[in-house]
């Protein structure tokens, strides 16, 4: 889903139509703020929303996720296109954040255990010393295969430029981070800024 290009498409319709954003978020009932981000390829309107938008704009859902205009006899197509597309982003992204998650659910298991045997059970101080050293390195390994199973599953989006990227592997771990958000130095126009975590590779420029 490229949405730059649709959020062109939703701006070029609008204006096609006369509305204003403003008029157009009125008869949808949301914010033009929001709009405005649509129009930005900034966020995808909502699915609650995207029946309203195309009966106001009068153009089809197949349309606006391809964001042009669709001939009849390419309308199949392109619907057969939109629907695999519309699957495979979701379910590559769900994977590997699924796959992330256990990876580092299994590494704290793992290394809880070896930290446990190694503190409880009597033994050599030597042995002691390299389960704990092997736990260590369990641990930095678990993290590593999670970082990068997270980082595959998408891209950071600058909120400056609202362009994407997929930050090198040593941003990546080093820049402090939220849940959602992560501090990242944008390629594009060099602002250092927390970027929003965003579930597609589309419309990246490597
Ligand atoms: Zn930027």
């Amino acid at each position: 889903m490229n949405q730059i290009k649709i959020g062109k498409f939703i701006a070029d319709e609008r204006k096609r139509k006369g509305y204003t954003q403003k008029q157009l978020s009125e008869k949808l009932g949301i914010s033009d703020k929001t709009i405005s981000k649509w129009e930005r390829g900034n966020g995808f309107p909502e699915v609650s929303l995207l029946l309203p938008l195309c009966n106001e704009l009068e153009i089809t859902v197949n349309e606006l996720l391809s964001g042009e205009r669709v001939s009849e006899e390419d309308y199949r197509k392109k619907a057969e296109e939109n629907m695999v597309n519309l699957v495979r982003e979701a379910q590559e992204s769900k994977k590997k954040i699924i796959l992330s998650a256990v990876v580092a659910g299994l590494t704290i298991i793992a290394a809880i255990t070896l930290f446990l045997v190694s503190g409880m059970l009597q033994m050599e101080n030597w042995l002691r010393v390299i389960l704990i050293i092997i736990g260590i390195a369990v641990i930095v390994g678990g993290i590593a295969v999670a970082c990068i199973l997270d980082r595959d599953a998408g891209a950071f989006e600058c909120p400056e430029c609202h362009k994407r990227f997929v930050p090198d592997m040593m941003a990546y771990i080093m820049g402090p981070h939220t849940i959602t958000k992560r501090k990242l130095v944008c390629p594009y126009c060099g602002a250092k800024k927390y970027c929003k975590k965003v579930l597609t590779h589309e419309n990246i420029n490597y």
